[in-house]
């Protein structure tokens, strides 16, 4: 199941992308929870309710609503938080000049970063160093504390595309947290697409490219620490909740590793591809 944000008539409504349209839960399964964040917190036995209403939507016509009416927010418009990881591909790390880490190195993402598909990343007025990171990002859906690598995947609700943009000047002089997390700095999306459709989280190809010209390509296969290590190593120390987001990091081509360095500009269009998941596009304009 492809399951999406969206927002029709004004309000925002959780619901499915389907090849016929998009089931909107709250016309379809009234007695759903009404948010992405609810209906994630109501667990695996409300997400197989929602399976179940998206197929019979497909079949009687109910709370189906053709795509072309509706606007696409984030899937989760407010994650409870955003783990993000550092240096998780070996060359990315490597065109950092940095040894492949030997821990994960976790930072975190302001929730208020977080905007949709086609919404604009706004450059801020501060900064000219503007970055791109192309990720995989994990959706919890059962409350994992001190979960073993073995299990961990259970406590997943889907995967989506991320893009953690990030502030290099910031991120050097006053860390990670901040230079990852002005407005508008984690485009999510097309929709979060559930374990039943995505068995294998370290078998999807992902690209990024920025207007027209591919600048990342790489493969989750090639992740230092892979998903279900990371939700051990997470859960070991804080409780991953229903609604909380990991970002798994991202692979070379980044901007500042480029000679000249490839910053975003305003007009520029980022796109990220990813395996089963579909693409995220965001249009860059100035704050
Ligand atoms: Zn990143």
């Amino acid at each position: 199941m492809r399951l999406v944000t969206f927002e029709l008539e004004g309000t925002p409504r959780a619901g499915a992308l389907t090849s016929r349209g998009v089931v909107d839960f709250t016309v379809a399964a009234p007695a759903l929870p009404r948010s992405m964040f609810e209906l994630l917190a109501a667990g695996p036995p409300a997400m197989r309710t929602a399976g179940a209403i998206a197929s019979r939507a497909q079949e009687d016509g109910v709370g189906l609503v053709d795509a072309k009416r509706v606007r696409l927010l984030a899937p989760l418009p407010r994650p409870g938080k955003i783990f993000g990881i550092g240096l998780n591909y070996r060359d990315h790390a490597a065109e950092t000049g940095r040894p492949a880490p030997e821990v994960p190195f976790i930072f975190s993402k302001a929730v208020t970063a977080v905007i949709g598909t086609g919404d604009a990343i706004r450059l801020p007025a501060v900064s000219e160093k503007i970055d791109f990171e192309g990720e995989l990002a994990v959706v919890i859906g059962r409350t994992a504390c001190r979960v073993t690598a073995a299990t961990a995947l259970e406590h997943v609700a889907g995967y989506t595309g991320m893009f953690d943009i990030t502030a290099r000047d910031y991120q050097q002089r006053s860390g990670h947290c901040i230079g990852k997390s002005f407005d508008t700095f984690a485009p999510m999306g097309p929709a979060i697409v559930t374990t039943d459709e995505i068995r294998d989280p370290g078998a999807l190809a992902l690209r990024t490219v920025v207007s027209g010209e591919t600048m990342q390509q790489s493969h989750t296969k090639e992740l230092i620490f892979d998903v279900p290590y990371l939700i051990e190593f997470l859960s070991a120390c804080a409780t991953l909740e229903p609604g909380d987001v990991i970002t798994t990091g991202t692979p070379s081509g980044v901007g500042v590793a480029r000679t000249p360095p490839r910053f975003l500009r305003a007009g520029d269009v980022l796109r990220l591809e990813i395996d089963g998941i579909g693409v995220l596009e965001n249009p860059v304009a100035k704050a």
